[in-house]
């Protein structure tokens, strides 16, 4: 076992003044048991803790490193943005060009705006949602999450379903008065709820491909009766596209099925690992925000220089060619290798890759339901977490989040990878039975 004992200080120092001792909970590694890593560094595909460890991350910045950390071109072009100044709250060519850019790669985007955080971004849309039909009811859907705003903490999933919280205190019963839960890929739990609500419903947020119930892929037939009963009703589709914009293709998830929402909500990837997110949609829509409608939303750090830098530099490296057939490859060869390490132990275990984020289940399918993500083996899901992050692997603390490849990862850390992994399913088979 490696030497972990600088982590285990800054832990101990970190729970005196920081709640659980970590800023976002899933961190904590309640999840899996025993105390999380305190990382110094990142480097293309490895991260390293403060007792000088090395770790192949598929954690990714939870999706947000995209082309490897400290990439020498986004690094440089953080640098080169923070000698001119750190912030203005004005307007400035970035922000004219990361819109221009959004929008050409996503043309269901007509218009767009930058702010802070994807919690931020699906705050904001669905309040213009809302504005613009003059309707008050959403729906969501059951292990989808979609940020901390208090609309949306029902039945979510990431940290909330990790630590078994799907609703939460401090949040008003008329705060989630006017917010309906659907179950993931039920096109019949749909078209009852259109019948009895849809015109009364504003908004459908969902995660087209969905990360945070561990990755689930929506099946094409149900986002296709997503669509037409949102246009049936006049109902403002949302597709969250925080994790899966810009991972799972250039266009996303919305290219993947080649359905178009009406608005759509990014983060993680659009800002290269700094504080970036955005939404936006068709222009009628958008153009109910302030100053030119009457739906307020607003941030002083909206569009930073630095938080922008990173996204543009990152976004020029994922849109040449060529980058998401490779990291497409790279992620369906790890799955691959996952799946042959887990056949030859024996352990009953399946994985899928689409783009470059991964799920593993400790089941013999991968789920198509919160339900059945649930079903999973949670407790032997911890056990080969462990037996990989004393290999060398760092996987996400929890059964419940998908996994995530960087354009650093090549094919000599997947062979590493695959090593780790026959040791640590032989090490989990042996009790597994
Ligand atoms: N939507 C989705 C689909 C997400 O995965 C996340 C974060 N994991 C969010 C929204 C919230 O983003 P943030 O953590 O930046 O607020």
């Amino acid at each position: 076992m490696p030497d972990r004992s600088r982590s285990a200080g800054l832990f101990r120092r970190s729970q005196a003044c920081i709640p659980g001792g970590v800023n976002s909970p899933v961190r904590a590694f309640r999840a899996v048991g025993g105390e999380p890593l305190f990382i110094t560094s990142g480097n293309g595909a490895y991260i390293t803790d403060a007792d000088g460890n090395r770790y192949i991350d598929y954690v990714c910045s939870w999706g947000a490193q995209l082309v490897g950390h400290a990439h020498p071109a986004v690094v440089s072009a953080i640098e080169q943005a923070a000698a001119g100044g750190l912030g203005f709250g004005a307007p400035s060519e970035a922000e004219c060009r990361f819109a221009e850019i959004l929008t050409a790669a996503m043309p269901s985007m007509e218009m767009v705006r930058a702010v802070n955080s994807g919690t931020e971004a699906t705050m904001s849309a669905l309040r213009v949602a809302r504005g613009f039909t003059r309707r008050d009811k959403i729906v969501k859907f059951a292990g989808c999450y979609h940020g901390h705003a208090d609309a949306l903490l029902v039945a979510a999933g990431s940290g909330a379903l990790t630590l078994g919280l799907p609703s939460c205190a401090g949040v008003s019963k008329n705060a989630v008065a006017d917010t309906a839960v659907l179950p993931y890929n039920d096109s019949q739990a749909l078209s009852d709820y259109f019948h009895d609500h849809g015109d009364k419903t504003a908004a459908v947020i969902i995660e087209p491909i969905a990360g945070n119930m561990n990755l689930i892929c929506a099946a094409p037939a149900f986002i296709q009766t997503l669509r037409d009963y949102c246009t049936q009703y006049g109902c403002v589709l949302i597709f969250d596209e925080v994790m899966s914009g810009f991972r799972v293709a250039a266009g996303g998830a919305q290219q993947f099925f080649g359905i178009q929402p009406d608005m759509t909500c990014l983060g993680k990837v659009i800002g290269g690992g700094l504080n970036v997110a955005a939404f936006g949609g068709r222009r009628d829509i958008m153009q109910t925000l302030a100053p030119l409608g009457d739906v307020y939303q607003a941030g002083t750090l909206s569009g930073n220089p630095l938080a922008l830098a990173a996204g543009l530099a990152t976004l020029d490296i994922v849109l040449a060619d060529g980058f998401y057939p490779r990291i497409g490859k790279i992620t369906e060869t790890l799955t691959q290798e996952l799946q042959t390490a887990a056949a030859k132990a024996g352990v009953i275990f399946s994985a899928q890759a689409v783009g470059g984020m991964f799920g593993i289940y400790f089941a013999a399918q991968p789920p198509k339901s919160l339900t059945e993500s649930e079903k999973c083996d949670v407790a032997l899901f911890r056990r080969f977490f462990h037996a990989m992050l004393e290999n060398g692997v760092y996987l996400a603390p929890s059964a419940f989040e998908a996994g995530f490849v960087s354009a650093a990862h090549d094919e000599q850390i997947l062979a590493q990878t695959a090593q780790a992994a026959e040791t640590a399913f032989s090490s989990i088979a042996a009790t597994a039975h």
